[in-house]
């Protein structure tokens, strides 16, 4: 009965490990399958630039008649891109790494927020873009990574002008909830629509309203976003409606100094 009982121990056993090797050989088959895509949409998105590029060269070097104004403009604009994606690639990349270690000292959300404001407010007053705050310095305190963590501000910010419309409004707050410090980036803008929303986080996103698509950028930005406050144990959420507005929201830790 002893032996009956052991026999009955290792077939339980056996069965448990052969499920756990299934699980593992499917993640590792999920996560090559997203290596893959991504590599795939890397690639594509360096083609395109390139082969315009490349193509305005042979004109300018085959074709007497081209006009090279024209040429250099276009493979100008080319080049800037590949430079941006170039970037963007490289930043989620760093930030992506799990050895990577987090360096960290106390950082003022409303701090960088207020950078982030001066940075974005001559291009917004152009447009006649009002960029309005509600920030108390020494509340909003986080442990983390201040560079990083300015990229977050930075780009919410840079979106939330990016999308609006000329003379719309946006509006950066944060606050102190318990031991959560909660920033809110909100616009007046063109919104998103809720089945866009789900994808926004995803590396090369990009909003499928044709309005949104006239506004050159990678679809990089939210997904290094995102990461980053992942890092920081940190969320972040979305609340907008098509063709009124978007609010992003970031809850991180406060510092425990
Ligand atoms: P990018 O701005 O370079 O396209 P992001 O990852 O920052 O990339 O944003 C992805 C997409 O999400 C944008 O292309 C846009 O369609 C949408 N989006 C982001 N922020 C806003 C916003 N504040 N208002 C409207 N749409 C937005």
């Amino acid at each position: 009965a002893l032996e009956m009982g052991r026999d009955i121990g290792r077939a339980i056993v056996n069965a448990r490990l052969l499920k756990l090797e299934r699980r593992l050989v499917d993640q590792f088959r999920q996560s090559d399958r997203a290596k893959t895509s991504l590599f795939a949409t890397v690639a594509h998105e360096l083609k395109n630039p390139l082969t315009s590029i490349v193509g305005h060269l042979e004109l300018l070097r085959d074709d007497p008649q081209t006009d090279s104004d024209w040429s250099l403009g276009v493979m100008e604009r080319n080049t800037r891109r590949l430079q941006s994606l170039v970037d963007d690639l490289l930043t989620l990349a760093k930030v992506s790494d799990p050895d990577r270690p987090l360096v960290s000292g106390q950082v003022d959300l409303a701090r960088l927020t207020q950078d982030a404001i001066d940075m974005f407010l001559p291009g917004a007053d152009q447009r006649g873009i009002q960029l309005t705050s509600d920030l108390v310095e020494g509340l909003a305190v986080v442990d983390g990574n201040a560079d990083e963590l300015a990229r977050v501000v930075d780009n919410l910010v840079s979106n939330a002008v990016k999308f609006s419309p000329d003379n719309g409004v946006v509006q950066l707050r944060t606050r102190r909830d318990a031991d959560t410090v909660v920033l809110l980036c909100s616009d007046s803008g063109l919104g998103i629509s809720k089945e866009d929303q789900g994808s926004l986080f995803t590396e090369f996103f990009r909003s499928t309203n044709p309005a949104a698509l006239e506004v050159p950028g990678t679809g990089l930005g939210l997904s290094i976003v995102a990461r980053i406050i992942a890092r920081h144990g940190g969320t972040i959420s979305v609340e907008s409606e098509l063709g009124s507005g978007t609010t992003f929201e970031v809850a991180l830790p406060a510092t425990t100094a």
